[in-house]
């Protein structure tokens, strides 16, 4: 199933059950009318025994509004007690305590509808979440750019997105890196989803080879490995170090008191002091 079925079925699942809470609540309105009318309920007082005679338009709670009793002949407190209140609810109600609630159980019933629509709103918003383009997942670009053509991004380009950023003058950009290594910056609005869970080995090689290509080899002996740092030592030293692994993934599987040969980024090696192959003043 393509992305674009799944979420128009997700958006009718969802159109749908915001229906089934739109429907419910006419059918109960309907039943409590009817029902009111055929227990002879009173049109002028809506079985509430009182009329407002005036209000203020300045006050929106109605809390200045002054009341007299129902004038119809036949509104009597029986009549009312057999009609109960028609549905209609004013804002007077609320200050007279007279307010119109639907039957419990089909209250309990509206919750459930609310509910059930709820979770296919947030099934759908999920959903298209997963088809936004974002770090980890494969795109393509689907749409030509503007600017010179020189400098845009082929469509049909297809890569992993590294990270999303917004650039100086506020566009929303991704790093997308082909599966050969090639490196993009397309607009945002240009990508569309491929792949929200992509396999990313072949990514995850050419990383392990561009930091054996660009970074230096240590052997060091690892002491502790928490899920984001290693702390070591180098061979033959006593200072302990926190590396990050994001930096040096290799150290997140060596084993813990074994040294271990790992490719460090030349900034970090010089950071901790590592002696640089080739290089004369560790810095
Ligand atoms: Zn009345």
């Amino acid at each position: 199933m393509t992305a674009a079925t799944r979420i128009d079925e997700l958006t009718a699942t969802r159109d749908t059950a915001a229906e089934r809470v739109r429907d419910h609540n006419e059918r109960v309105r309907r039943e409590a009318e009817e029902r009111f009318a055929a227990l002879g309920g009173c049109g002028t007082c809506r079985g509430r025994g009182w009329v407002v005679t005036w209000d203020t338009l300045d006050c929106m709670q109605g809390s200045y509004a002054e009341y007299d009793s129902c004038g119809e002949e036949a509104c009597t407190p029986a009549t009312r007690e057999a009609s109960g209140y028609h549905p209609t609810n004013l804002k007077y109600d609320r200050n007279r305590s007279s307010v119109w609630y639907p039957p419990a159980h089909e209250e309990a019933h509206r919750e459930q509808l609310v509910r059930a629509s709820e979770r296919a709103n947030a099934e759908l918003y999920d959903e298209v979440e997963r088809w936004t383009p974002a770090a980890g997942k494969l795109v393509e670009v689907v749409k030509a750019g503007g600017g010179k053509k020189a400098f845009r991004v082929p469509v049909g380009t297809i890569g992993l997105v590294k990270r999303v950023f917004t650039n100086d003058w506020g566009t929303a950009k991704a790093v997308v890196v082909t599966e050969e290594g090639a490196k993009h910056f397309p607009a945002f609005k240009l990508l569309a989803v491929v792949d929200p869970e992509p396999d990313t080995s072949p990514w995850d090689q050419q990383e392990a080879a561009a930091r054996k290509r660009d970074g230096v080899p240590m052997i060091v002996m690892v002491k502790r490995v928490t899920p984001k740092a290693a702390l070591v030592t180098l061979v033959g030293a006593q200072e302990e170090h926190w590396v990050p692994l994001s930096q040096v993934p290799e150290l997140g599987k060596a084993q813990v008191g074994k040294a271990t040969s790992a490719y460090f980024p030349v900034w970090l090696a010089r950071e901790k002091g590592f002696p640089i192959p080739g290089s004369s003043t560790p810095v």
